[in-house]
């Protein structure tokens, strides 16, 4: 195993939020970051040692970049296999190229996870509008129709109660290849955040349980409403996934929970540093953010436990602006990312309480 000690550098691909907060981390452990990214209004540059402003298919940015740092990573999933190979050549990429590989399809993530003795809902794989009434006749109704890639935060899915829905399906997917899933009747939505290190230590935080709002996370509770042998599967569970990938770094694992028979059913595995974790800069022993640097760089795993009852909301655009509130609240801990145009829906920051009173 290759231990990357603090004083050295380490390469971030992608430049969103959650670059900048992986990078402020490093920087409290005396790591220096080198942020790739294509946009040069991108927020992680904010607090970047270094920048490069390219395309992901610039082969000789992406080498130069790979040479000037000791190990590097990504916040994104969608990172190229081509752009992930380039940099592998000449620096250690953590988590690896299969991470993503498994992740950046859905049909190969439920094979995957099926293969690794996880629940997910049915599935089966379609293009064609024959291959569509083919897959709705083993499914049923209702169900949920996601294109293969490229698909977040709900784009490229329709839900299909009726045969009019039908119609819409190959709209959205434009005979893209997709999948057609079971509709899961869910009580309520849980993440598990897991790190393995490069020498295979695991560690899972507490469960989160999430509510999204038009497909988009709205919030995040600790602990979450699940009794403690769901919570111990779903953290079985997530770690299964993180040995069987021989994963390097944070994961997100989404899971679906019905309560009566208290089962887990794996909606979907994010190779990054998650949303659903954010609330672990301010309520967990160690953050997400440095326990992605330390698992990366090959150090112990922090403590993962909550310092109390935790409620994270994301801030999406113009709730950005009501800072005054978040910050007379003395309980509220505001993050702004940095970002200069608070489109709707677009996640500007987010606000994090711990031990706050119930209302
Ligand atoms: P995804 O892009 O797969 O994360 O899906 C976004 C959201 O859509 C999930 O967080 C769920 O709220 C909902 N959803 C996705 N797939 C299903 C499903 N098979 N059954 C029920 N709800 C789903």
């Amino acid at each position: 195993m290759t231990r990357i000690n603090p004083g050295s550098t380490i390469g971030i691909m992608g430049g969103g939020q959650l670059g900048r907060m992986l990078a402020l981390a490093a920087a409290n452990l005396g790591y220096r970051c080198h942020i790739f990214c294509p946009d040069e209004r991108s927020p992680a540059f904010q607090v970047a040692h270094d920048v490069t402003i390219a395309d992901y298919s610039d082969e000789k940015a992406l080498t130069a970049f790979a040479q000037s740092v000791d190990v590097a990573t990504y916040e994104f999933e969608n990172v190229p296999a081509l752009t992930a190979e380039i940099v592998s050549r000449e620096t250690l990429l953590r988590p690896g190229a299969r991470a993503l590989q498994v992740s950046q399809d859905r049909l190969h993530e439920k094979d995957f996870l099926t293969e690794s003795g996880v629940k997910t809902a049915p599935y089966v794989a379609f293009e064609s509008e024959a291959e569509l009434q083919e897959a709705i006749k083993k499914i049923g109704r209702p169900a949920v129709a996601k294109t293969r890639r490229f698909g977040y935060d709900g784009k490229g899915q329709v839900m299909i109660k009726n045969r009019a829905d039908i119609d819409k399906v190959l709209d959205v997917t434009g005979g893209a290849p997709a999948i057609l899933e079971g509709f899961v009747n869910f009580d309520r939505e849980i993440s598990v955040v897991v790190a393995r290190s490069a020498s295979g230590d695991v560690a899972a935080f507490p469960v989160g349980e999430n509510v999204h709002s038009n497909h988009v996370l709205d919030t995040t509770d600790v602990p979450a409403q699940i009794n403690d042998m769901v919570e111990a599967k779903a953290k079985v569970m997530a770690t299964r996934i993180a040995n069987s990938l021989e994963y390097v770094g944070v994961m997100g694992v989404e899971m679906f929970v019905n309560d009566g028979a208290g089962e887990i059913i794996v909606n979907e595995i994010a190779p990054r540093v998650h949303n659903s974790g954010h609330w672990t800069i301010e309520g967990a022993e160690t953050s997400q953010f440095e326990q992605h640097i330390r698992a990366i760089c090959d150090l112990p795993l922090g403590p993962t436990d909550a310092r109390g009852r935790v409620h994270m909301k994301n801030l999406l655009g113009k709730e950005i602006l009501e800072f005054d509130k978040y910050l007379a609240d003395p309980k509220a801990h505001y993050h702004h990312y940095g970002k200069q145009d608070p489109r709707p829906g677009r996640k500007m920051g987010h606000v994090t309480w711990v031990n706050a009173d119930e209302d």
